[in-house]
């Protein structure tokens, strides 16, 4: 069984806590925050948390729509796994990679939460 940060042990989707774990092991040595399948801050998989204000981050155009300055809404449907990061003033995707790392990392997110790969769906 994967190595559980004390942190974490709490959690009962196990899962996620060997995925938080690993995650932090990994951060220090080069993994990218914004890769990440789980979330640091509040201790969930990234597509459950990603419609927090927290998610926003303006430099990056992470969730935020550069045309209106206003933060993307994301929604995740998790039967279908469709993600879909939309400004609420324009309507418009924002364009560019940090949309793109949305849409990528929430499905694989769902995909590691549901015990499968995300080229499964
Ligand atoms: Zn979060
Ligand atoms: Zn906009």
């Amino acid at each position: 069984m994967a190595r559980v940060d004390a942190a974490y042990a709490g959690l009962r989707d196990r899962a996620l806590a060997e995925t938080l774990t690993a995650e932090d092991a990994a951060e220090p040595h080069g993994l990218d925050p914004l890769e990440r399948l789980t979330c640091r801050t509040h201790r969930r998989w990234v597509h459950e948390c990603i419609a927090s204000p927290q998610h926003v981050f303006v430099v990056t155009g992470h969730r935020w729509c550069r045309d209106c300055s206003t933060a993307a809404n994301v929604a995740v449907d998790q039967l279908t796994w469709h993600v879909s990061v939309t400004c609420p003033r324009c309507g418009h995707t924002p364009a560019g990679v940090a949309t793109r790392q949305i849409v990528r990392t929430c499905r694989a997110s769902m995909a590691a939460a549901q015990g499968r790969t995300a080229d499964a769906a």
